[in-house]
């Protein structure tokens, strides 16, 4: 029998699978919102309901960035308020690493923890994570292993590109 995944891997695998129904086609990103080992919530990255899907319409770049989808972590925040579930004090799992509004959404939704398994390249996100005192674990995929925190292993993969997602 396999070894039991840890509590982490196991709502990582979970990010993971709700990415899969993304519909962006530049990237796709899954979010979990967790509290007390339940899952409050979850989000992928798409256009808002009833308006046309990057699959059909395409991508809408501007400086490079498909501006048509909301995030994954920003879905999984307004699921919250859509359903009415609170966010205080819960933790966010996401295959990548939040944008800097995302980071800035994490802050005010109340998240004291977020573990992702990819990074994405936005500076300014860590800053406000770490000045918000919101730690940020990486927990790469696909072997789910452990690691040191994000500011290592961003240095790590800074060295080491051909391991970015
Ligand atoms: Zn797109
Ligand atoms: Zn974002």
């Amino acid at each position: 029998m396999a070894e039991r995944p840890s509590w982490d891997e196991y709502f990582m695998q979970i990010a993971l699978d709700v990415a899969t129904r993304s519909t962006c086609l530049r990237r796709q990103v899954g979010a979990v919102i967790v509290r007390d080992r339940r899952i409050l919530t979850t989000g992928y990255n798409g256009a808002p309901m009833g308006l046309p899907h990057c699959l059909t319409a395409g991508c809408h770049l501007v400086n490079g960035h498909c501006i048509r989808c909301l995030h994954a972590e920003q879905n999984a925040i307004i699921q919250g308020a859509y359903f009415g579930v609170g966010t205080s004090g819960s933790q966010l799992y996401c295959t990548h690493q939040p944008c800097n509004m995302c980071a800035k959404m994490i802050v005010n939704a109340g998240i004291t923890k977020v573990v992702i398994s990819g990074e994405y390249p936005d500076e300014f996100a860590l800053e406000v994570l770490s000045t918000a005192n919101i730690p940020l674990v990486l927990l790469p995929p696909p072997t789910l292993q452990r690691t040191e925190p994000l500011m290592t292993a961003a240095a790590e993969s800074r060295e080491n590109p051909s391991s970015r997602p």
